[in-house]
């Protein structure tokens, strides 16, 4: 059980600061995603809970005790990589059991433990295998393994997801949120993938570029974006972007609309107009692809079942106000 502060956390290589000032109270048991494009900082932001970076001003707390000073295997934290890094000369059972051996865990409880794990994560009749007798879904049942027999108070995940299909990436995400709340611990998730950030979230940080540009619930973040970046980064399809002109704002500013808000209308009839490019039919639904004034690209998500406008046609867009959401020539929320 922990909880974890990071108190305007920053990190430097050389000259070079990386991480610009991060702040989060998080608490005992939530699932807390750090989200964002590759080499804005997740990474960084993760290994230094875990003790695998040094802090370059700032803290962090677990349970209310400064660590920044506390070897990685003090911190009583567990990592999950990308890339497992199980022994490959090792069963399951052993690369689950090694790092209690390391510790001196007297024998019968390292058992217990591995057995639990093995229940858990349904991996008892692969114990005696090698990693490379495994499937990937399987490997990364054991790293998870390995983690979990530790007791860690802390989970810490880095893309632990990013070498599986995308299928499997599905089913393993929802072991993954299972386990957690079985568990009751306190989880740090890294990832790239805004779907991921999405279902996994108790509470997401959206990294860009070094800075946490918005914390909050998906849901929240989605539908009340802070920041002209995350509106664009949340959310698939896209958030179109109309510069100010076409649809009548302030100069400077910008209207993001997200696809799911547009409907397409005769034109003259909507708020600006657009020349289909392409439709994308989904099934469930449609993705029409569109040109607006200022050669600028808008996609409009409507059911499968609306006819779907020919390439090369002139149509209106029209959207409601309170859809619309505005950010000023700094990026911020107007
Ligand atoms: P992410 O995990 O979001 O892809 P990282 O945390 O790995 O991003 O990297 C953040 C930034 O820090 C990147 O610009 C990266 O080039 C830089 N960086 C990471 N590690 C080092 C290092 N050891 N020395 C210098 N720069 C680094
Ligand atoms: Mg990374």
């Amino acid at each position: 059980m922990a909880t974890v502060s990071l108190e305007s956390l920053k990190k430097s290589y050389g000259k070079l600061e990386v991480i610009h000032g991060v702040d989060i109270e998080i608490e005992d048991g939530e699932f807390i995603v750090i989200v964002g494009p590759s080499g804005c900082g997740k990474s960084t932001l993760l290994r230094m809970v875990a003790g695998l970076e040094g802090v370059s001003a700032g803290e962090v707390r677990i349970n209310d005790q400064r660590v920044n000073e506390k070897e990685p295997m003090d911190r009583d934290i567990a990592m999950v990589f990308q890339n497992y890094a199980l022994y490959p000369h090792m069963s399951v059972e052993q690369n689950m059991a090694y790092g209690l051996k390391i510790a001196k865990v007297p024998k019968p409880e390292i058992e217990a433990r591995v057995d639990e794990a093995a229940r858990l994560l349904q991996l008892e009749p692969y114990l005696k295998r090698r990693p490379r007798e495994l499937s990937g879904g399987q490997r990364q049942r054991v790293a998870m393994g390995r983690a979990i027999v530790r007791r860690p108070s802390v989970f810490l995940f880095d893309e632990p997801l990013s070498n599986l299909d995308a299928k499997l990436r599905v089913q393993m995400r929802l072991e993954i949120k299972k386990l957690q709340r079985d568990l009751g611990v306190t989880a740090l998730y890294v990832t790239h993938d805004q779907v991921e950030a999405m279902t996994l979230a108790d509470r997401m940080i959206v990294m860009n570029d070094g800075v946490a540009d918005q914390i909050g619930a998906p849901l929240e973040v989605y539908a009340n974006p802070q920041t002209e970046f995350v509106a664009g980064f949340i959310g698939s399809p896209p958030t179109n972007f109309v510069v100010s002109e076409a649809v009548g704002a302030p100069a400077g500013t910008k209207v993001g609309i997200r696809p799911e808000h547009v409907a397409i209308v005769p034109a003259g009839d909507g708020r600006t107009t657009g020349a289909v490019l392409y439709a994308e039919p989904l099934g469930a639904e449609t993705l029409v692809h569109l040109v607006i004034p200022g050669d600028q690209f808008f996609t409009v998500r409507q059911d499968g079942a609306v006819a779907i406008p020919a390439e090369g046609q002139q149509v209106g867009l029209t959207w409601s106000e309170d859809d619309e959401m505005r950010f000023g020539p700094d990026g911020r929320r107007i």
